[in-house]
């Protein structure tokens, strides 16, 4: 039910108390009366544990709101010095140390464009790119199952 089950059969605290009279609707101070019934508490006791709760609440949302800045400006530092490794379309690790070449998409000195899906000599095939407006890397990996298709049927044709 409400936030005061779980206290039902938890015992008081022992250090010294001050009293908090809170003037309540009628309506609503028999409700809360049944609810302290049912739930074997005192309605002091009860105003105690949700105010606790309360205060315990908004201290904890205050760490996890730092812990969540925190961890952001790892992550951005992170981002910033350059990950390492990159996620492929394939979801194979490649790492960025090792220069990224064409070779695997070659035949014949040509690569082929798979939005074309013409191929193109591999010494013009950067330009060509730009006329996509992206790299010739970009073109090739991000259209990888279409590439794929071009280079087996030309294999095929060859
Ligand atoms: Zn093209």
């Amino acid at each position: 039910m409400g936030k005061l089950d779980k206290y039902a059969r938890q015992s008081k605290t022992k250090e010294p108390s001050k009293v908090l009279p809170i003037r309540l609707p009628e309506s609503i101070y028999e409700h809360f009366r049944q609810l302290c019934d049912e739930l074997g508490l005192s309605m002091s006791e009860a105003g105690f544990l949700l105010i606790r709760e309360e205060l315990e609440d908004s201290l904890y949302n205050e760490t996890t709101n730092e812990v969540a800045v925190t961890t952001e400006r790892i992550q951005k530092s992170i981002h910033h010095e350059g990950t390492p490794y990159t996620k492929n379309d394939t979801g194979k690790l490649s790492s960025f140390s090792t220069r990224w070449t064409s070779i695997a998409y070659e035949i014949e000195n040509e690569l082929p464009c798979p939005l074309c899906h013409h191929w193109y000599s591999k010494a013009n095939f950067s330009r060509h790119a730009k006329n996509h407006n992206t790299t010739t890397k970009e073109l090739l990996e991000s259209n990888e199952e279409v590439v794929n298709t071009m280079i087996n049927e030309r294999k095929l044709t060859t």
